[in-house]
């Protein structure tokens, strides 16, 4: 790397999607921002914004039969702007990878053997990792030079204690399939209690926090002195709070009466929990701007659904206050958590013996900031802390290969 090599392409790579951002950490400025959809269909759709240059928003249509075809226009498009991958200045890749078990408790510079370990992880994340893999892969091959590094979405929950990470299942058989808790949104729970402690003007080590990461997923973490002692996803993403189309906690018997009485099949059940309950298992809907406008109009299955999500809320953060013992600050994050000021009201509605409210006009500012939305006097800090999961892939990637 040379001195002058600032730069940090952040990948995340889904099974049918590549997300991209590049950003200089000189300055942790985003030059260009993109999405590529529908790759392996004929009508692949790359978007992408040259923010560097101030230019307009391009979009290319056609078939990209794989992830090394796009990421080759993604490449493409950096250097018409004159941000290319070949580019000196390029200092390193990251990718977001989902499963980094209990071996990646770091962001890791990949190698072959780094490379094989995240294969071994395909059993317990099996919809997440192939993809994560061929956008390595694939990144590789075109800079077989360039340092390349994975930030794991469990790495921060691996310091969970074991009496919070294991579920109460014969031990013999959990280890020999490696069932356990590992949490995900690793990086955002990391950057977003970080950030709310700098809000506070405190250092991470001095502050308890509950974050509420609120998006299409939905996950909450207990956060003592820096440290993840506590988060709502389990084995896989489907655990824990109420998402857009997954169901979060559930007794695990109404999967066996689903297949003995129901008469589905394991995958007919995986995509129910999954992909066909939450909010939009419940009311059609899983945009909470589009609930709340039928709310707004009277709608009663949205009402419920609605209900349901914040009572979901509302029992973590009494857990995790039960957790923690002490609880400086509440944090919201996410699509939701910055966005949906009715969420915030109701989740913290009726929780001033546990020392949090809400102010109606703070709560209702709307910015990019992190910003305090709790009374002066309020015991609890809560708080809207915008997440950055690309700028903290970028630095943690950056910290490592200029360390
Ligand atoms: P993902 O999990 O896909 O990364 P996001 O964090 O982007 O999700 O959150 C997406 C969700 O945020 C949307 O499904 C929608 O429910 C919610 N959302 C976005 N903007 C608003 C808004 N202005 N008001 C209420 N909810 C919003």
């Amino acid at each position: 790397m040379t001195a002058t090599a600032t730069r940090v392409l952040v990948l995340n790579s889904g099974s049918s999607s590549l997300k991209y951002q590049l950003l200089d950490m000189h300055d942790a400025a985003r030059l260009a921002v993109g999405l590529v959809e529908r790759i392996g269909e004929e009508t692949s759709r790359l978007v992408h914004t040259p923010l560097a240059t101030g230019g307009a928003k391009r979009e290319t249509e056609g078939a990209m039969a794989d992830h090394d075809a796009a990421l080759k226009a993604v490449a493409a498009e950096l250097a018409a702007d004159g941000l290319g991958l070949d580019s000196p200045e390029l200092a390193a890749i990251g990718h977001r990878v989902v499963h980094g078990g209990l071996r990646f408790t770091e962001p890791t510079v990949i190698d072959d053997a780094v490379l094989t370990e995240i294969e071994r992880l395909v059993p317990v994340a099996p919809l997440h990792n192939p993809a994560n893999i061929t956008g390595i892969r694939t990144a590789r091959a075109l800079r077989p030079d360039l340092p390349q590094v994975a930030v794991f979405d469990t790495a921060f929950h691996t310091t969970m204690p074991e009496y919070a990470a294991r579920y109460a299942l014969d031990v013999a058989t959990a280890d020999a399939h490696r069932i356990r808790r590992y949490g995900f949104h690793g990086t955002s729970h990391a950057y977003v209690s970080r950030k709310t402690a700098a809000l506070l003007g405190k250092d991470p080590s001095e502050v308890n926090v509950i974050v509420l990461h609120l998006g299409n997923g939905a996950s909450a973490s207990a956060v003592a002195g820096g440290r993840c002692v506590d988060t709502s996803m389990g084995l896989t993403p489907l655990e824990g709070l109420v998402m857009g189309t997954r169901s979060g906690d559930i007794d695990p018997a109404v999967t066996f009466h689903l297949k003995r009485v129901a008469g589905m099949s394991e995958d007919e059940v995986d995509e129910l929990l999954n992909k066909k309950s939450g909010l939009i298992g419940l009311c059609g809907d899983n945009d909470m701007r589009e609930i709340r406008r039928r709310i707004d109009e009277g709608d009663d299955r949205a009402k419920l659904a609605f209900d349901i999500y914040i009572h979901r809320l509302k029992k973590y953060l009494g857990a995790y206050t039960a957790v923690l013992g002490r609880v400086d600050a509440v944090a919201f994050t996410a699509g939701v958590g910055e966005n949906a000021a009715p969420v915030r009201e109701a989740a913290i509605a009726g929780l001033a013996d546990m020392g949090m409210a809400v102010d109606a006009d703070r709560n209702a500012v709307r910015s990019d900031e992190p910003r305090l939305i709790s009374p002066e006097d309020s015991r609890v800090a809560v708080a809207v802390v915008p997440t950055d999961e690309e700028l903290e892939i970028a630095q943690q990637t950056y910290a490592l290969v200029s360390a």
